[in-house]
């Protein structure tokens, strides 16, 4: 029987990846998008029309509980059950941390962690009764390290891997195995806000010379899920070239 994963933030970079990845290994996917405007919608269309009903296309902001629980209502009503959560929605903000404010705070402590919170509630409420589930949690390279000018973003992706943690021992017990992807510098739209020269930079940070690609977060993604990982559980795995070691 085919298993359905619920992807959030799957209209670009590592949630797109993630879509594609899962719905072209045989998994129902939910793919989360905050916003339906068509052009931005396009990759994830295009998506669909190659994997028609195995892919459905779902709209809530992660930082509001109602439309979450819509999100998830709808896509156990589509396809019977969520086997896995990839809470993946998330925003980067580069800023001093003396000129932070509190609008700044809650964006983004509101959309990496707070968005997590919700969303694991929402699909716990179907994957307890059945004692059975994974939820996998994006955060960063940052949150394990620490980040100068980016401590609100550091300090959510610090509280998704507590978060992890305190699940995979609180949910062991049901059967439901929870993890943590942290991964390290992914050459997605997060890095709009940098030059060539910066990224260069980056790459050569990097004990393997390079950026990573959305597909690498993905495929770890599917391995977590996979029954070669059933022993697997309160884990924060850094797929990051080995800029963190
Ligand atoms: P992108 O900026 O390319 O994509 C982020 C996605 O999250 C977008 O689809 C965006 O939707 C969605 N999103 C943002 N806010 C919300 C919200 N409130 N509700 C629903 N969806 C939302 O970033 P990445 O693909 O790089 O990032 C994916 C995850 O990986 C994030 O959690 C990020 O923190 C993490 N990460 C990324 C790294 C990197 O170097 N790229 C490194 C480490 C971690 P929309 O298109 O509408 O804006």
């Amino acid at each position: 029987m085919k298993k359905t994963v619920l992807v959030t933030g799957a209209a670009r970079g590592i949630g797109l990846a993630l879509a594609e990845v899962f719905v072209s290994n045989g998994w129902n996917v939910i793919a989360n998008v905050r916003n339906l405007a068509p052009d931005k919608l396009k990759p994830l269309q295009d998506l669909k029309e190659q994997f028609n009903h195995s892919l459905e296309i779902g709209q809530a902001d992660v930082t509001v509980r109602p439309q979450v629980d819509a999100l998830v209502n709808a896509g156990v009503a589509k396809f019977g059950t969520i086997d896995l959560l990839i809470n993946n929605a998330g925003v980067a903000q580069s800023k001093l941390f003396i000129d932070l404010t509190e609008q700044d705070w809650d964006l983004v402590c509101d959309t990496n962690l707070k968005g997590v919170f919700y969303c694991s509630q929402s699909v716990l409420r179907y994957m307890l009764p059945r004692k059975e589930g994974q939820i996998i949690n994006i955060s960063s390279i940052w949150g394990m390290v620490g980040a100068s000018c980016e401590a609100h973003y550091a300090a959510a992706k610090a509280g998704v891997i507590g978060l992890t943690k305190s699940l995979a021992k609180e949910l062991g017990p049901s059967k439901i195995r929870v993890n943590c992807i942290a991964p390290g510098i992914i050459e997605t739209d997060m890095l709009v806000g940098y030059t060539t020269a910066d990224k260069q930079e980056m790459a050569q940070k990097t004990p393997l010379q390079r950026l990573g690609t959305p597909r690498e977060i993905a495929e770890l993604a599917l391995f977590l899920a996979s029954e070669q990982a059933s022993f697997i559980t309160g884990q924060v795995i850094s797929p990051n070239g080995g800029i963190v070691i």
